[in-house]
């Protein structure tokens, strides 16, 4: 099956066609560092992934690039606020975001810019769009000029008058006409800024992805991504600059979106104050609970985050690595992605079906009777789960997590409650072995006895 995408250039879902098939080309809008991702911004990191990973099985080469924003007005408000130098927040939060998105199974992107490492390939591509009547100084100011790109609202589809009346045109002064966008902004002495033909200024954040994936990915690449709120004014205007600065080569082939995380129907974001950031959910589920509840629902789709919801997923992952436990010691055989989860996800990334075949394949394994069928819906289950990043961990470490701040009752502790009960158990006082092991259960551990001995797993 070939590779199907939704584009949201042609609001069409359509055959994938790479410029290079030898080398496929990905661009993802990443985070401004300021504060800790919320479960929000996570969504887009995990559908990227799913799509990374598949994208690798099926090119040769596949680049990803993820930038990182580090200078924006939002990181000079915090520092004004906190009194924290710019610098440390970007590089405290950068690690950060590393280490929750590491949480949630994603792989780094081949390539992740920084915007203020990239500043002469801004400043040369204003140049460039100066130069050809794209952009004029206004007050210190760069500005695009709008009615230059004359297919200007091809991605979002507003009309000009729209895109006029749409809040968040910022109307100024010193703007010819009030679409017009920022490429370049003076800056006071107090805040960040980089000596340019227009002075001592900074970027516009539009800007910074057209520059840094021209960079990277070259003047034309295959495909574009990042959450639904950013085709408007982000995606638009990085089409119009990069256009405009390439002779009209066409930009992306490809525009990806995915759909809001929303909680009680409201998107999530930190200025509405409704969110949860990864790093309090990773105290209460595992990263992998929270990774399979954002690749539970279809990526075009929005998502209602809940504590159940979470809780589910969490559900989900316990049967399934349950039942990889159950099977240990079975050699998978067989080293192929089965059919029913590639054409899910060469269907438009469709993971919520992905994940039902997982479920189905558990349930082959589980009742699986003779050791060949065992082995192969072991390999099944673990090739299709790759895909999907999932199953990263081991059994053994799945029933060992537990959230942050419970009481806990150590290894050994657990180790030697059990022989405790087994000595009870073969003294015939089954009164003290149940004692113990509700003892342990009240403290979150259950025993399952089995014929290789007793096991025992966290719950909560
Ligand atoms: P930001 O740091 O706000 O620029 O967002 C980083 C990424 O997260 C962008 O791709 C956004 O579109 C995406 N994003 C932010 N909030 C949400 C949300 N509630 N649901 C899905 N994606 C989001
Ligand atoms: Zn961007």
């Amino acid at each position: 099956m070939p590779l199907l995408l939704h584009n949201s250039l042609t609001r069409r879902k359509e055959r994938f066609e790479p410029i290079d098939p030898a080398h496929v080309r990905m661009y993802v809008c990443g985070p401004t560092v300021y504060d800790y991702a919320h479960i929000g911004n996570a969504r887009p990191v995990a559908v990227f992934d799913v799509l990374y990973r598949l994208l690798k099985r099926l090119y040769p080469k596949v680049t990803y690039v993820r930038n990182i924003t580090d200078v924006d007005d939002k990181i000079m408000a915090a520092a004004k606020e906190s009194g924290e130098e710019i610098d440390s927040i970007t590089v405290r939060t950068a690690r950060a975001y590393h280490e929750d998105m590491a949480a949630l199974g994603a792989l780094p992107p081949d390539i992740e810019p920084r915007a203020t490492q990239h500043i002469p390939q801004m400043i040369g591509m204003i140049g460039t769009l100066i130069a050809g009547g794209h952009a004029y100084v206004a007050e210190g100011h760069v500005l695009f000029a709008v009615a230059t790109k004359s297919d200007y609202g091809k991605l979002s589809g507003r009309s000009r008058d729209e895109l006029i009346a749409g809040a968040r045109v910022e109307v100024a002064p010193y703007k010819k006409d009030p679409a017009d966008f920022v490429l370049w902004k003076p800056s006071a002495p107090d805040q960040p800024g980089w000596d340019s033909p227009w002075g001592r200024g900074r970027p516009g954040w539009h800007l910074e992805c057209s520059a840094m994936s021209a960079e990277y990915l070259g003047e034309s690449f295959d495909i574009h991504g990042g959450g639904h709120d950013l085709i408007f004014p982000h995606h638009e205007n990085e089409i119009a600059q990069s256009e405009c600065a390439h002779g009209g080569k066409r930009f992306v082939g490809t525009w990806v979106h995915n759909g809001f995380l929303v909680v009680n129907g409201e998107k999530m974001s930190k200025s509405l104050g409704n969110f949860f950031t990864v790093r309090d959910l990773l105290a209460r589920a595992p990263g992998e609970a929270i990774r399979l509840l954002l690749l539970k629902t279809h990526y075009r789709a929005p998502l209602d985050f809940s504590d159940e919801g979470l809780r589910q997923a969490k559900g989900e992952l316990d049967r399934f690595y349950t039942a990889l436990r159950a099977s240990a010691d079975i050699e998978p055989e067989g080293g192929e992605t089965p059919t029913g989860v590639m054409d899910a996800l060469e269907d438009d990334l469709n993971t919520p079906l992905a994940i039902a075949y997982l479920h189905e394949m558990a349930g082959d394994l589980n009742s699986a009777t003779d050791a060949a069928m065992k082995r192969r819906s072991k390999a099944n289950l673990l090739y299709g789960a790759r895909l999907l990043g999932l199953f990263a961990t081991t059994p053994g470490e799945w029933f060992r997590w537990q959230p942050a701040g419970a009481a806990t009752v150590g290894e050994t502790e657990i180790e030697s409650r059990i022989a405790a009960r087994v000595a009870a158990r073969k003294a015939k006082d089954f009164k003290e072995a149940d004692r113990i092991r509700d003892e342990l259960k009240a403290m979150g551990v259950m025993l399952e006895d089995g014929p290789k001995g007793t096991i025992w797993k966290r719950v909560g």
